[in-house]
């Protein structure tokens, strides 16, 4: 028995598409199949302006050029998240303040958030951690009360919601800007591969220059100036027409692939409910104004050893499970170059006990429920 942590998922229609892509004679970026992707998600999210890019990295860093951010100015960024999270924007110049996450789920806190505004601060980036969305409300207040930008590192986050005064709004929506991946870890895929979704008009017309290399080139192919030029910052941001006909391919299969993904972690829940009542905390928990979009399984050991124990025990029984996060501000590059050494308890609790379960489209219930009898056995033991 080898149950691996991640499988990449294939719709079947990926290889025709490229193929399509090969033959139609556009093969560089901002072609017919990116037109398509864009298009989905401004469609069906409601996004002003949606870019493909190479990466959420690359959209990332799209976001910090578009700040145009003055020395010493600051930006709040969770502890508790990936590198490119804080890295995008430390490139750009910008001093990272890192904020905690929450007792009980590790998606940041308001309350830090709003413990690290300065005067110099410029924006809040929040990343909705397993797609489930971080107190929106409470952050968007902060942000319009102190004229910060709201930035949403919707790397994990596609396709969920948050729920506010009775109605669904998409996760990437409520943000000024927004980045979704489409790394091959990700519920869509396309190898390496990225969005930034702009909801604030202002930033339209200057993303894109950022997008094609500093140029208005965008502007140029739809008519409006009779010649480009260099204009900006920018770099060469958007993905080969290769990435957007495969991930045209994954995006054509979205809800099926949600449905999928629902149910297997709906079974992790219900099949694991038995460790609720060893620990409430070990269960990932679900605030009543998100919704879930299964992008992965966690659990919360109690503490440390317990958790190299659970993994090493699941190792032996030929099951990758995985731990997640490390805390950014005990990172190697933070502690060289920042002297201040922040007090984030709980996002070191999650670095320590935070543990993901093998998740993936075509994980078969037999795997699944061996999975779950092993984890069980392990804390019953
Ligand atoms: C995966 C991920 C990223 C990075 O995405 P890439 O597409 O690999 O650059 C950034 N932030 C979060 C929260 C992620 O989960």
């Amino acid at each position: 028995m080898k149950i691996p942590f991640n499988k990449p998922f294939l719709t079947g229609k990926e290889t025709a598409y490229i193929e399509q892509a090969v033959n139609q004679g556009q093969l560089s970026g901002n072609g017919p199949f990116t037109k398509k992707c864009q298009q989905f998600f401004e469609t069906r999210y409601g996004f002003k302006k949606a870019l493909l890019t190479t990466s959420c990295t690359d959209a990332l860093e799209m976001c910090a050029l578009l700040l145009e951010g003055n020395p010493g100015d600051e930006i709040i960024v969770p502890s508790y998240t990936f590198v490119s999270s804080a890295l995008a924007f430390e490139r750009q110049g910008f001093t990272i303040k890192f904020a905690d996450s929450q007792k009980q789920h590790p998606n940041v806190c308001a309350s830090s958030i709003a413990a690290q505004i300065t005067a110099k601060t410029r924006a809040i980036v929040v990343v909705h951690y397993a797609g489930v969305a971080v107190e929106l409300d409470e952050i968007k207040r902060l942000a319009t009360e102190q004229n910060l930008v709201l930035i949403e590192d919707a790397a994990q986050a596609i396709d969920s919601f948050y729920i506010w005064n009775g109605k669904k709004y998409p996760l990437g929506s409520l943000g000024d800007l927004a980045t979704f991946s489409f790394h091959e870890t990700k519920n869509i895929i396309a190898g390496e591969g990225g969005l930034l979704a702009i909801n604030n008009e202002q930033y339209i017309e200057k993303a894109e220059i950022i997008w094609e290399k500093g140029t208005d080139r965008a502007s140029f192919f739809r008519g409006e100036i009779d010649k480009y030029g260099w204009v900006d910052l920018g770099s060469s941001f958007l993905p080969s027409e290769v990435i957007a006909a495969f991930l045209y391919a994954q995006l054509e299969n979205l809800d099926e692939i949600q449905a999928k993904r629902l149910l297997i972690w709906q079974r992790y829940f219900m099949g694991l409910q038995e460790l609720s009542k060893i620990d409430k905390n070990i269960l990932p928990k679900l605030p009543v104004f998100a919704t879930n979009n299964a992008h992965m399984f966690y659990l919360v050991c109690q503490d440390e050893q317990s958790r190299t124990d659970l993994i090493h025990f699941l190792k032996a029984n030929g099951i990758h499970a995985v731990f997640h996060y490390q805390s950014l501000h005990k990172s190697k590059y933070y502690l060289n170059k920042y002297d201040e050494r922040p007090e984030l308890p709980q996002s070191d609790k999650y670095t320590a006990n935070l543990v993901r379960l093998p998740f993936y489209y075509s994980l078969s219930e037999t795997d699944q429920n061996y999975i779950i009898e092993k984890v069980l056995e392990f804390f019953q033991k």
